[in-house]
């Protein structure tokens, strides 16, 4: 026995002995305890009842637990597995009556997160238990319940598959399911890109939440089931044997009309969490997106650093330059432009965009003010006149909400038109309406718009479209992550907000960010930037850098600790960046 280790007995022991003494003392028990077939570590002893919970967790080695090797050896099975285990673990405690372990309760989506471990040695659940006072003295009896009965007791009905034909224990065949959906739903992206599609909508998805405040699916007696226009429809062979029949979204630009309350934000927004894999019951399973969709929205009032959004936004009465933008509280337009620039920087190659959440002169203008205020007067070119530039110059193509207004059918390559959350695609008929045929379209996305030719005739200065939408790297300083403050920086508060130094960076906006443990991850991920910028690292090629050290080391090497990580969900590089250009202390080597 090593030093650190040491039999059962002593850490209950320890623990009754300590009952009634001041709370300080509990910090004597941490280190690494043998339960049979369980290693328990206590990581880390909160200094008093009220701060933030201690860290615990129990291991499994391989051998003991006997877990099944074909379900938990390829990585993107691990993050099946451990996303299983998680959720059966939560259902272990509550039949313990356990109330203070706490492993954290994960959404919808299936992600890599730190709060079950599998790696190649064995199985580990990460925790954080509030260790039970009255006053500032220590319940020693309840503590040893908590650590040296229940949670050995949770890691083997959790980890052993022996345990497991218990009642209501974890199942292999619910794994193996979760694994298989798992595997089925990246095939079907892996797919996406060679059938020219950018999403998926299945048929029978259910779309529509049970409320605005919850993520869980609406009745199947209350939704509408999803179904695939016919001229949309696209059946995808996996090689488990599934066939999955649904809506292919093309690239290009796909505008979704329809009248209000039909369900056109539903879609949107269904797609913006396709990004991820989801749970079996989610209703969203084959909801699958580009992993690189990015929402765009307008977010007045946030800051922006150094953005070059002069594609959008020119000649401000300012006299400002747009190709270097600043601003600590940017307009509707001014901050959906830099939303928009921003995600192509870290790598989108599909927007979503609602017209509900849009600045409307950001979106569209129309014929009779194009009239009344001549191009030069007017700082803003619509995003109508961009987006086909964006698909055929970048390769970023749209999905755009818009009910109000017909000026996107003329650049749509497909227009679905939903009725009573049914859709239909009515491409042809609204070319029809402006008079528009799809080899017009084909070519007026290698032109400059014939807006632009109208009121730019004669006018010295070129189309600043021409050479935009790849903007020059920006390369933060090498202070531009370290506040001045000394206390740990980058701490999230809920899954909006992220402390950094004494600052705070408003997350509000970012519609793709999961949850408050995600947050953390953005977190996380911002600390471990700060040490990569050294003035010479462009944003995006720092944000590169975090991709490769997590696919290497997953999300435990971002943190430094060596022992326990916290909960943390991997966030993608996206929302890393959307946390980095909210920050209000960003500086830039000009
Ligand atoms: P829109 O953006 O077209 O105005 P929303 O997407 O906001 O409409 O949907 C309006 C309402 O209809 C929401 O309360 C939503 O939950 C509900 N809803 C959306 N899709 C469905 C569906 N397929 N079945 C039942 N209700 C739905
Ligand atoms: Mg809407």
């Amino acid at each position: 026995m090593t030093g650190m280790s040491y039999q059962r007995s002593n850490l209950a022991d320890t623990l009754h002995g300590l009952d009634g003494r001041s709370y300080g003392n509990l910090k004597q028990i941490r280190g690494r305890y043998d339960f049979g077939p369980v290693t328990l570590f206590v990581d880390r002893v909160q200094a008093d009842p009220f701060a933030s919970p201690s860290k615990v967790r129990v291991r499994v080695d391989r051998a003991e637990a006997k877990l099944p090797l074909d379900l938990t050896t390829e990585r993107a099975d691990r993050i099946a597995a451990a996303d299983y285990l998680l959720r059966a673990g939560n259902q272990v405690l509550s039949k313990l009556n356990q109330r203070a372990l706490i492993l954290g309760h994960p959404g919808q989506e299936v992600l890599e997160r730190t709060n079950i471990l599998i790696d190649d040695a064995g199985f580990e659940a990460r925790l954080l238990v509030n260790l039970p006072a009255r006053g500032r003295r220590i319940l020693g009896h309840q503590a040893a319940d908590i650590l040296t009965r229940d949670l050995p007791e949770f890691a083997e009905r959790l980890f052993l598959f022996d345990r497991w034909s218990d009642t209501n224990s974890p199942s292999a065949h619910r794994l193996a399911d979760h694994v298989q959906l798992h595997r089925d739903q990246l095939e079907l992206r892996s797919h996406l890109s060679e059938a020219g599609l950018i999403g998926f909508v299945g048929n029978g998805a259910i779309l529509p939440r049970t409320s605005g405040d919850s993520d869980l699916p609406m009745k199947s007696s209350e939704a509408v089931a999803f179904i695939s226009p016919p001229e949309l429809e696209h059946t995808i062979n996996l090689s488990s044997g599934r066939s999955v029949t649904g809506m292919g979204i093309p690239r290009g630009v796909t505008v979704i009309v329809g009248g209000g309350y039909h369900g056109k934000s539903t879609i949107l927004r269904a797609l913006e969490r396709g990004v991820y894999p989801h749970i079996a019951g989610d209703g969203r399973e084959w909801v699958i997106s580009d992993p690189t969709a990015t929402s765009i929205r307008a977010e007045d009032g946030r800051a922006v650093t150094g953005d070059d959004i002069s594609a959008f936004i020119n000649n401000l009465p300012s006299g400002t330059d747009t190709r270097f933008f600043s601003t600590t509280n940017a307009s509707g337009s001014t901050s959906q432009a830099a939303n928009l620039v921003e995600a192509i920087e870290a790598g989108a190659h599909t927007l979503l965009i609602d017209e509900d959440t849009s600045a409307t002169n950001f979106m569209i203008r129309d014929e009779r003010m194009r009239t009344l205020i001549p191009a030069e007067r007017e700082p803003i070119t619509p995003f109508v006149d961009r987006v086909r530039p964006l698909l055929t110059r970048r390769g970023v193509s749209t999905v755009l909400v818009a009910g109000g207004s017909s000026a996107f059918f003329e650049v749509a390559d497909h227009v679905i038109a939903l009725d009573a959350y049914v859709p239909h695609e009515v491409t042809e008929r609204a070319h029809e309406l402006v008079g528009v045929t799809a080899e017009e379209l084909s070519r007026a996305g290698n032109l400059p718009t014939s807006t632009d030719d109208s009121t730019d005739a004669g006018s010295p200065t070129p189309d600043p479209d021409t050479s935009s939408f790849a903007t020059p790297p920006r390369i933060p300083t090498a202070q531009a992550l370290r506040p001045a403050s000394k206390t740990k920086t980058a701490r999230a508060k809920g899954a909006d907000r992220i402390q950094f130094g004494r600052d705070f960076i408003d997350l509000i906006a970012v519609a793709q960010l999961v949850d408050a443990q995600q947050a953390s991850g953005v977190a996380e991920a911002l600390e471990y930037l700060a040490e990569i910028y050294d003035g010479r690292t462009s944003l995006t090629g720092a944000l590169a850098e975090v991709e490769d050290m997590l696919d290497a080391q997953g999300l435990d090497g971002i943190t430094g600790h060596r022992d326990h990580p916290g909960h943390l969900t991997r966030p993608r590089r996206q929302e890393i960046a959307a946390a980095l250009n909210r920050y209000r202390g960003l500086s830039l080597e000009r």
